[in-house]
């Protein structure tokens, strides 16, 4: 575990806090509860590789399968420094749920290198990659395990992921993997797919709240696929963008932020990033988190808003893009000051949908407009919001809550009637 990873949260903590507190409030029992606390498979694997430099360096990954229960398992693999074990097996099982609350036919898995990606070569994240899917191969596959992009991966580790388990397997397996560039069988819309979920989770959560997207703002953390994408489409409902942020720090413009704009400079800019960007001034992202504004959408990672800022947060609705973002400690202080939560498993689940219409497409060997993409997954997201809304209604709690208890209730379901040995 790296000092960074250490000196915060827990994930999994964060994680079985709410599961614990879900279960309790629905009633699920014991036995359920303790098939589902635990994840069916977990792997570490140390995949030595050669550096350019002709040195060989090795690399720990992971893949956690949380649950099958509900079909094969589906979630990302990510590459960063702050990868550890406990992380992905919180992160498996928030998949579980994720794909539970927006009914997708799933079950819950994730993986992950610890490696920093920005400072390595091209062929260096080729020969990990492709390293990472032959240890794995007997898990990954169409039917069993399929992985996708997740932070610091994108379409060319899918690209790589699928082409060596191919190999490997000796015949084309599209469907092994989801995010891949669309001439390798990927689908129009996954790559916009988890912001546009974030979108609509905000549309749908502004209409309850009566909020006028012309007279409000919003800030968003992150500023990769997820932050950046949900940032340009909240402006385009009419929302003031007022503050964004990345790895070189938050910008802050109370006139509003031309989102397209800073799209534009991350993607001219040979570090990738905001760095330099006079779009705003410059904000800490401690800052960021508690500026004015009405919508605060997380999308970075985990354990950014903890009962350290929670009370200092301005913002009436919280959408979070990613996942895990706020600590168990931060949820009573934020239902306190009477702000809605759009927690993680819902708000970021546009992202594993196309996913599915990615793999759906695949196997039928047929592909979609983007416009059919769009308007199913869009449908999918409105539903599961207007669900989880329900739900939290019928039992007096957090849309976090409810959100976990539409999950229990049905893989707890599932379970129960495929039985067990
Ligand atoms: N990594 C994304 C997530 O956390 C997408 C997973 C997928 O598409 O399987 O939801």
């Amino acid at each position: 575990m790296s000092a960074n990873a250490e000196k915060q949260h827990n994930p999994l903590d964060s994680m079985m806090q709410r599961f614990d507190e879900a279960a309790r409030l629905m009633g699920l029992d014991e036995t359920v509860m303790n098939v589902l606390k635990v994840p069916a498979k977990s792997v570490a694997v140390n995949l030595p590789i050669t550096m350019d430099d002709g040195s060989i360096k090795v690399f720990e990954g992971f893949r956690v399968v949380h649950s099958t229960l509900l079909g094969p398992s589906k979630g990302g693999v990510r590459y960063s420094m702050d990868v550890h074990q406990d992380e992905v097996k919180a992160l498996a099982a928030w998949m579980t749920w994720k794909c539970a609350v927006v009914n997708i036919p799933y079950g819950g898995a994730k993986g992950g290198i610890k490696c920093d990606p920005r400072s390595m070569s091209k062929g260096e994240l080729e020969r990990l990659t492709r390293a990472y899917t032959l240890a794995l191969s007997e898990i990954f596959g169409p039917d069993t395990d399929i992985p996708a992009p997740d932070m610091g991966t994108g379409q060319q580790e899918m690209a790589w992921i699928v082409d060596e388990y191919s190999k490997i397997k000796d015949q084309n397996s599209w469907g092994v993997v989801t995010g891949k560039p669309l001439i390798l069988g990927g689908s129009l819309g996954r790559v916009e797919a988890t912001g546009r979920g974030v979108m609509v989770s905000a549309r749908s959560a502004m209409a309850k709240l009566q909020m006028d997207p012309t007279q409000s703002t919003c800030v968003v953390q992150g500023f990769g696929n997820v932050g950046s994408i949900s940032a340009k489409l909240i402006s385009m409902l009419g929302v003031k963008i007022v503050g964004i942020s990345d790895v070189s720090g938050g910008y802050h413009n109370p006139e509003g932020i031309n989102v397209e704009e800073a799209i534009k400079f991350v993607q001219n800019n040979p570090k990738r990033t905001l760095e330099g960007f006079t779009g705003g001034k410059q904000v800490t992202n401690a800052e960021l988190l508690t500026l004015p504004c009405d919508i605060l959408v997380p999308a970075a990672m985990e354990d950014q808003i903890t009962a350290k800022n929670a009370a200092d947060i301005k913002a009436k609705l919280i959408v979070e893009g990613a996942n895990g973002p706020t600590t168990a400690e931060a949820d009573p202080i934020l239902q306190e000051k009477g702000i809605m939560v759009v927690p993680d498993i819902l708000a970021n689940a546009g992202g594993v949908t196309v996913s599915y219409f990615e793999w759906v497409q695949n196997r039928l060997g047929y592909y979609w407009t983007e416009e059919r993409v769009n308007r199913r997954a869009d449908r999918v997201m409105k539903q599961a919001f207007d669900n989880v809304y329900l739900t939290a209604q019928k039992h007096n709690t957090t849309l976090r809550l409810a959100a976990y208890i539409v999950a229990l209730d049905k893989v707890a379901a599932t379970f129960r009637i495929r039985g067990g040995f």
